[in-house]
């Protein structure tokens, strides 16, 4: 067998196995997939989540979507390295863990925790309202994290305290949400059907990461958001030749890393379909370094 084929067979393997403990240390600078699928359910996909490393330490953290808990362990992801956590949206394939990553959490971080979401509509509460109906120590489902919102430590309650910013969806321009340590993080408004959703931009060591999120692919600013962007991740959310109110076709998705320049574009978010006729559509429009996201992949950016 040549060694190609070779290759591309253990690549077929090892996207097809159960995930191991994967450590991730591409680089100075480097993205890990904690999850790279959707709301659907998947054998070996766990809902939205990544882990920016800096020095091999968990710097960002944006989305802790179903089983991105169980992957921030395997990742080695450590709570009192990171700088801060973003949410994009409120949708539970991108927030259904973070009530697991933060009980127990102040047992390995005493500084409190940056935390950063979304501004509200009719579609979701504000991110403040949001935490507030999870984690009140009187009326949040989970009183027991009272402590993640200022409320006493107690025998029977836990959590490391947060630091809550939201970010206005709608502002046109983006927000600069930390910028401290050699590190900076912008945050844009960008639409996902009604509700709308956070994209994040990290830069440090002189390179860039965009974290798209579940988007229409409709705001134009996007494109300049993500623009030189060394890595950009964007979400393949649904099939070619599809249409859907919620998420960009195939071929929007690679117009839009095209027109944006980015050195390497990464797909996640992968619904359960036929990817080739997709990554086929998103290569009309899109010429550049493509990875289709796994659970666990790392990659250095540079
Ligand atoms: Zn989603």
């Amino acid at each position: 067998m040549k060694r190609s084929a070779t290759l591309a067979m253990l690549g077929l393997l090892l996207s097809q196995s159960p995930a191991l403990a994967q450590s991730c240390d591409a680089g100075s600078v480097a993205v890990q997939i904690l999850g790279s699928g959707g709301p659907a359910i998947n054998r070996f996909r766990s809902s939205t989540s990544y882990l920016l490393r800096v020095d091999n330490q968990s710097r960002v953290l944006i989305d802790m979507g179903g089983g991105a808990f169980g992957r921030f362990g395997q990742a080695d992801g450590k709570l009192a390295d990171l700088a801060m956590v973003g949410i994009s949206h409120l949708h539970p394939d991108h927030v259904s863990d973070l009530p697991a990553l933060l009980w127990l959490s102040h047992q390995s971080r005493k500084e409190p925790l940056p935390i950063v979401g979304p501004s509200g509509n009719d579609a979701a509460p504000d991110f403040q309202a949001f935490l507030s109906r999870l984690f009140d120590e009187k009326a949040g489902a989970f009183q027991v994290l009272g402590p993640v919102l200022g409320a006493k430590q107690g025998t029977s309650g836990g959590g490391v305290p947060l630091k809550v910013s939201v970010v206005d969806v709608a502002k046109a321009q983006a927000t600069t949400v930390f910028d401290a340590e050699g590190m900076t993080v912008t945050a844009l408004g960008i639409p996902h059907g009604p509700m709308a959703t956070l994209a994040f931009r990290v830069t440090t060591k002189g390179v860039s990461v965009v974290f798209s999120s579940d988007q229409t692919g409709t705001n134009p600013s996007f494109v300049e958001f993500a623009k030189g962007a060394n890595v950009l991740i964007m979400h393949l959310a649904i099939p070619a030749g599809a249409k859907n109110p919620l998420h960009a076709a195939p071929e929007v998705v690679g117009r839009i890393a095209q027109e944006a320049g980015v050195g390497h574009l990464i797909v996640s978010h992968v619904g359960p379909f036929n990817l080739e006729p997709a990554i086929a559509e998103l290569k009309t429009r899109y010429s550049g370094p493509l990875t289709v996201g796994a659970d666990l992949q790392c990659t250095a950016v540079k």
